[in-house]
């Protein structure tokens, strides 16, 4: 159940498996452009086994949720949506900022939020209200007016309540690729997003795929994932508990220990058989144990080096001199220090966002971010005396290239009867 993996054995163990479900998902979508609502409704009752009359969850459905909740979970969520507002917050970048880059040469960049976005909250086998938060609050910390979400029916009041917490409004249950489609092309209910964020299983991973030339995505975000570097002076219990909680996600999810110590990986692997003998997921466990397993580094540096070639979801840096590790690493989805840090407080409580690229996607993508929400207009702002400086650079290079109307749109300017034409 645990043994020597090199990274190629490993890396193809963890597929996405989008291509297999292909079909089905574009006849979903092809339904639910030619459907609409009612497509949603006969898509809920055969996949959901659901009978809806609307997509649309009203006010009195959210209000109630709240009596179907545990008193101290919604108190927690509370306190997970501040944490999680307060790391969000930090990362909002200015709305305008200019620069005189040189005399007469003012140059800058203006960031607006993104009109309307769509968040995907998974709910086929379990309710996540942590990805409620995690999906929706960057959106709404963004400054994106309109933020909508949908998750399968019958929507779970988990979920509701953690919506609420974070302030959306517009939500529908309507779930997999369906739900996806609704948002990209819109419905009778549903106005289309400009933008798509969130998890889900391989039909709903497939479908934004598929729907990018409608709307933007975030990134592909399929099963989970962890690489734990370690060396001997890790606590083999703590990495277990790691690797296991990863592995309880989902029978697809693959962890990998990256270690310079065969010791240390023998007592992780008791350590793993041990704590997984009473978990309550220990079928799940058994699963995802099958694509995980554990690599010998020689030295750190080795280890650094397949970790990026990795580039795993979720990294756990657990050896005695953490930070040098740190700076090597360039590919990971989010990176967990020390062993006080167990992945699950990047899941609901430190601040961090836990929707991240899976099966090798931190190699070009970040995890989710208030970034994901906005888009950037540069600016520039030139005097008389700043287009005199670059002038000549300009009617050159627009000659060059054959574009007279260029080159002339510079020369109607400098050569203007009214020099002392107002600029800023
Ligand atoms: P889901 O909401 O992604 O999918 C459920 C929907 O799938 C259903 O509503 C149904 O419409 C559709 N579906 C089911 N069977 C189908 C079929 N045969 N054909 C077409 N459509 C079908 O929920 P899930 O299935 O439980 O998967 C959730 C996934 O999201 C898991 O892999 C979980 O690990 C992952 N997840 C990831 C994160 C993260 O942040 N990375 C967070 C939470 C969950």
């Amino acid at each position: 159940m645990w043994s020597a993996v090199d990274v190629e054995t490993w890396v193809s163990r963890r597929t996405s498996r989008l291509d297999e479900v292909h079909g089905p998902v574009q006849e979903i979508i092809g339904k639910v452009k030619s459907g609409g609502d009612a497509a949603l409704i006969e898509l809920s009752e055969k996949f959901d086994k659901v009978h809806l009359d609307s997509v649309a969850v009203d006010e009195d459905a959210r209000e109630a949720a709240y009596d179907q909740v545990d008193a101290k979970v919604t108190e927690c969520l509370v306190e997970a949506e501040a944490r999680i507002s307060r790391f969000h917050e930090l990362q909002l970048p200015r709305g305008l900022w200019l620069s005189e880059v040189e005399p007469g040469i003012t140059l800058g960049v203006k960031t607006t939020p993104l009109s309307r976005v769509g968040a995907y909250v998974p709910g086929g086998r379990a309710a996540y209200p942590s990805t409620a938060l995690m999906c929706t609050i960057p959106a709404r910390i963004a400054g994106v007016p309109e933020i909508c979400c949908c998750s399968p029916p019958p929507i779970q009041p988990l979920t509701l309540v953690a919506l609420d917490i974070a302030g959306v409004e517009e939500i529908y249950q309507c779930g997999g690729a369906q739900a996806i489609a609704a948002m990209a092309l819109g419905t009778e209910s549903i106005e289309p997003v400009e933008k798509i964020v969130g998890p889900g299983n391989v039909y709903v991973t497939a479908a934004k795929m598929l729907l990018r030339e409608y709307a933007e995505i975030d990134f592909p975000a399929g099963p989970s994932e962890i690489a734990v570097i370690a060396d001997e002076n890790a606590v083999p219990s703590y990495v277990a508990a790691d690797i296991l909680a990863q592995a309880e996600h989902d029978p697809h999810a693959a962890c990998v220990l990256i270690t310079t110590s065969a010791a240390f990986a023998d007592e992780v692997g008791a350590e793993i058989k041990k704590q997984a003998e009473n978990a309550p997921r220990k079928e799940i466990m058994a699963q995802a144990l099958k694509n995980s397993g554990y690599i010998l580094a020689g030295d750190l540096d080795e280890a650094v080096a397949i970790s990026n070639a990795v580039a795993p979801e979720h990294l756990s840096i657990q050896v005695a001199d953490p930070l040098p590790v740190l700076g090597g690493i360039r590919n990971a989805g989010s990176i967990f220090v020390g062993p006080y840090t167990p992945v699950a407080c990047g899941d609901y409580a430190s601040g961090t966002n836990h929707v991240l690229p899976t099966a090798g996607y931190a190699r070009q993508y970040s995890g989710l971010n208030v970034h994901h929400f906005c888009k950037t207009s540069s600016v520039q702002m030139l005097s008389r005396e700043g287009l005199e400086s670059i002038g000549d650079i300009i009617e050159t290079l627009a000659t060059a290239e054959g574009l007279a109307a260029h080159a002339q749109s510079v020369d109607v300017r400098l050569r203007s009867a009214k020099p002392d034409c107002k600029a800023p």
